[in-house]
């Protein structure tokens, strides 16, 4: 058993891969044979994540405010505190915040055999990021 008694200095997500003002904090990182890593990802209003996918999916679970998470061709759904969302395996997709609120989630992924987590790739269009947009092509 090991005991982390603070957590780790939190990390900017790099505007290589995101948008706005993004904080996070890794609460796990892979301990073999696990290979859960979880982070707690803070999103200031209208910041969000580039288009990735995860090899193993991602499980969400929000736990402050109200955001956004959408998976290619289909809507932005809007997520609040309380709701969880499993992302498929492989399945491409973003999440942020609203225009207008805060969101903190929980997001859980198991890394790949080589260690990868996440494959990014484009930023989201801008006028994408709001709720009921049209999906995106
Ligand atoms: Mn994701």
């Amino acid at each position: 058993m090991h005991i982390t008694r603070q957590r780790p200095d939190t990390q900017a997500g790099p505007a290589e891969h995101f948008t706005g003002t993004v904080w996070l904090d890794e609460i796990a990182a892979p301990r073999l044979p696990s290979r859960l890593r979880m982070f707690s990802v803070h999103f200031a209003p209208g910041s969000h994540t580039a288009w990735h996918r995860h090899p193993h999916g991602q499980v969400l679970h929000v736990t402050e405010g109200e955001g956004l998470v959408q998976r290619r061709g289909g809507a932005v759904e809007t997520i609040r505190a309380g709701d969880t969302v499993w992302i498929e395996p492989d399945e491409w997709h973003w999440h942020g915040a609203g225009p207008r609120t805060f969101m903190t989630h929980l997001a859980a992924v198991e890394a790949a055999a080589d260690g990868t987590t996440v494959e990014w790739g484009r930023h989201v269009a801008a006028d994408t990021c709001r709720p009921a947009a049209v999906p995106a092509s």
